[in-house]
């Protein structure tokens, strides 16, 4: 068995229940097999990016696994699909997004995954979360080119 990765999970939902989903999403991920839930951080609510709709609510996990990234990226989307048999309609917009962030120092360029994630660096919601469990990956000057979005922690 390959020694244990820490991956990084960004998690985002803006329809429906958001806080909700994002709860269940991360009781989900507890639950993959070979995989420990170690850390995860506040929830953030933040405004759509290039979307419209609801806002976002959004955190990120901290994951040991064995699992291989592609392995651990198809166990996220099957957790996106288990989260949109709930949806109220066919092809209704998907109420989960799950991201691999970072997986270990891996640098991954297939043609399913890209890690680490390309636009994570851009996004205020991903970088706050980011921050509380990896200080040291988010410089002061990454949350300063960020800090108009509009991204804040969300209370309890
Ligand atoms: P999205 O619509 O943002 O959930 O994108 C899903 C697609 O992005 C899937 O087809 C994945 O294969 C691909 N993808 C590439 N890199 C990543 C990554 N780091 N995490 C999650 N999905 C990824």
């Amino acid at each position: 068995m390959r020694a244990p990765v820490l991956a990084y999970i960004g998690l985002g939902a803006n329809l429906g229940e958001p806080v909700a989903a994002l709860q269940a999403a991360l009781a989900a991920l507890a639950t993959v097999p070979q995989c420990t839930l170690r850390r995860q951080s506040a929830l953030y609510g933040s405004a759509p990016i290039d979307s419209s709709g609801p806002d976002y609510v959004n955190a990120v996990a901290e994951l040991s696994t064995t699992l291989s990234a592609p392995a651990l990226l198809q166990a996220l989307q099957q957790i996106e699909l288990d989260a949109g048999r709930e949806r109220p309609y066919r092809n209704a917009p998907r109420t989960l997004d799950l991201d691999v962030l970072l997986y270990g120092s891996a640098t991954i360029h297939s043609a399913t995954l890209i890690v680490p994630h390309p636009r994570m660096r851009e996004r205020a919601f991903v970088l706050l979360p980011l921050a509380e469990l990896l200080p040291d990956q988010v410089s002061p000057l990454d949350l300063a080119a960020v800090q108009d979005q509009g991204v804040w922690r969300m209370a309890g």
